[in-house]
């Protein structure tokens, strides 16, 4: 029998669920999806969990915070180092 190579092209609708890796929250909201400009790629496109965004904002102020103590002590201890360099001279 005579063969024939043919390419065939399926559309496919395929239905998932996100969900963010780090706190396990539902993040179907946050997802969209395109196929790219040029290629016709799909793609999926993320939006970070909020409430990681909130928590990592969050860190990041108690460490500037902390930071912050932190240097103020160091300025505190060495305006004193003076005062008594000064003192003593
Ligand atoms: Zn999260």
């Amino acid at each position: 029998m005579p063969e024939i190579k043919a390419t065939v092209e399926t559309e496919v609708e395929v239905s998932f669920e996100a969900f963010c890796e780090k706190c396990g929250a539902g993040i179907c909201n946050n997802v969209s999806t395109r196929n790219s400009y040029r290629r016709g790629q799909p793609q999926i496109v993320i939006t970070p969990c909020q409430l990681c965004l909130d928590n990592s904002y969050e860190e990041g102020q108690n460490s500037r915070d902390d930071e912050i103590t932190e240097l103020s002590d160091q300025i505190g201890e060495l305006s004193e180092q003076l005062e008594n360099y000064h003192g003593n001279t």
